[in-house]
């Protein structure tokens, strides 16, 4: 077995031949958050969240903080019953608009070579498990959105990555402090975080060409 990709495998037996990301070599792994990175997780709720309060969607800023407390919610249930309600009647995980670029950016990322690792930590209220994955896989497939490894984590950094890119204040903190790089895309709830930051997928694109420049430069692989 191998673990050192993340991705334990048996070798090839007979004349099976190991597809090209089997193979045991090194592979620069770019962790990508999904919500606010590539899904649009508030531009999605927002409709939701409206019809939820019985209000117009204009009626809710977009200048959000984390959990949303500029929308009222605790009247109506709170966030945690929004979201419920949001994944389990109205399919959010299935129909959140996609960050413009995202998709398109990470297949030439990984055209190069670098193994993207979505990290996302969609499972933290019990019981619609299996609307929350099944949700994001179709969506990701929806998208043609390439990965070879799907992690639904609340510690980020124990996935491990070369890279990551998040827009939480605390995950990049977290990352930060345990010496990961982190990208912060940058929206309303992460303002006062140094760089490197990203106001587009443009801007992450080129950050990690050259953070990969650099891993090949070290590898003695690459
Ligand atoms: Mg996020």
């Amino acid at each position: 077995m191998n673990f050192r990709s993340g991705v334990a495998y048996l070798p090839p037996l007979g004349n099976l031949r190991p597809s090209p990301h089997m193979v045991d070599r090194a592979q620069f792994v770019f962790g990508v958050d999904l919500d606010g990175v590539v899904a649009d997780f508030a531009e999605g709720l927002r409709p939701v969240a409206a019809e939820w309060l019985g209000v117009s969607p204009n009626d809710l800023t977009k200048e959000i903080s984390y959990g949303f407390r500029e929308w009222k919610l605790e009247a109506s249930g709170g966030y945690d019953a929004l979201h419920r309600f949001a994944v389990k009647q109205r399919n959010l995980f299935r129909s959140l608009p996609q960050i413009p670029g995202a998709a398109a950016s990470l297949r030439r990322l990984s055209k190069l070579d670098i193994r993207i690792r979505i990290i996302t930590h969609r499972l933290y209220i019990e019981w619609f498990h299996k609307e929350a994955v099944q949700q994001t896989i179709e969506w990701l497939e929806d998208h043609g959105i390439p990965y070879w490894d799907l992690c639904f984590m609340r510690d980020k950094a124990a996935v491990g990555a070369d890279l990551y890119i998040e827009d939480s204040p605390t995950n990049i903190r977290a990352l930060r402090a345990e010496g990961h790089p982190t990208i912060v895309f940058v929206n309303s709830t992460n303002r006062d975080l140094p760089d490197p930051r990203a106001e587009s997928w443009r801007e992450v694109e080129e950050l990690v060409r050259t953070e990969f420049g650099r891993w090949k430069k070290r590898s003695p692989t690459g």
